[in-house]
């Protein structure tokens, strides 16, 4: 039997249990697109045994549901705002635990979406819905509410920025657009999706500047988020750095 959970050592778990503390925190990571924040978030989130929450889900959940609703045109990404707007109220967003495939899944309307959220039609509309201010306000006020307790990882672009500016340890993840593009290339690949490598890479391109240039919460690092550039390293030493973080934050 395989010692790793999600590509880390059980030596990661063993350090971590070392400095578990009644303390509770709230860790926040943003960085750019498939830079990596989930595999750590989720890790850390296992090992501390908080909440994770991947806020990118809640907007790919939002844009999933205003593509059913033919609320973005095809060939120039408009929206259909006035409709989404009238149409949100009716929108239900909760993760739920699968035990059988060892993962949380993000649920729409009581309906599970998990895989059909990663697809490329929604990566290519995301950005567009996620600029609006509405979409924004609703999800940021639901992301708050669910870390009122601490004892949370949240991932995402405006996490410690706006979601929890107070924040006791935020992350700022970074890597060069190739080598993500790489990586979320063998992901797909690995679950049987039909995309090329050349695709991914315009994608996470084009999302990397909507997310930066947009006039609300965009895409920045927090003054006080500490940086980490993973192009070069690999997930146990990320994991060995935020160890030593997470100690300093919670002693
Ligand atoms: O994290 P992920 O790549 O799944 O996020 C999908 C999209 O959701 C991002 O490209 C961004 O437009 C949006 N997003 C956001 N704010 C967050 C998380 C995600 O605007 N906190």
């Amino acid at each position: 039997m395989s010692n790793d959970i999600f590509g880390f050592t059980f030596d990661a778990q063993i350090k971590f249990r070392m400095i578990k503390s009644d303390k509770k925190i709230i860790i926040a990571i943003d960085g750019y697109s498939s830079s990596g924040k989930s595999t750590l978030a989720k890790e850390i989130a296992k090992i501390l045994n908080y909440k994770y929450i991947d806020s990118g889900a809640m907007y790919r959940a939002v844009t999933l549901f205003a593509l059913r609703n033919n609320l973005i045109n095809d060939s120039n990404h408009q929206v259909d705002e006035k409709k989404l707007q009238d149409l949100i109220k009716q929108i239900k967003i909760d993760f739920r635990n699968s035990t059988e495939r060892n993962r949380q899944e993000t649920y729409l309307n009581n309906e599970n979406v998990e895989d059909e959220i990663r697809e490329m039609n929604v990566s290519n509309n995301v950005s567009f819905i996620s600029k609006i201010r509405f979409v924004r306000e609703k999800m940021v006020s639901f992301q708050q509410e669910m870390g009122k307790e601490k004892g949370i990882v949240m991932d995402g672009r405006d996490i410690g920025t706006v979601v929890f500016p107070n924040a006791e340890l935020k992350i700022f993840m970074n890597a060069k657009a190739q080598i993500r593009a790489e990586r979320r290339y063998l992901e797909l690949k690995e679950k049987n999706v039909d995309v090329s490598y050349e695709e991914i890479l315009k994608n996470i391109e084009k999302r990397d500047y909507i997310d930066e240039t947009r006039d609300t919460s965009p895409l920045k690092k927090a003054q006080d988020a500490i940086e980490l550039n993973n192009s070069n390293i690999n997930k146990q030493e990320q994991l060995d750095w935020i160890i030593g973080l997470v100690k300093e934050r919670i002693n």
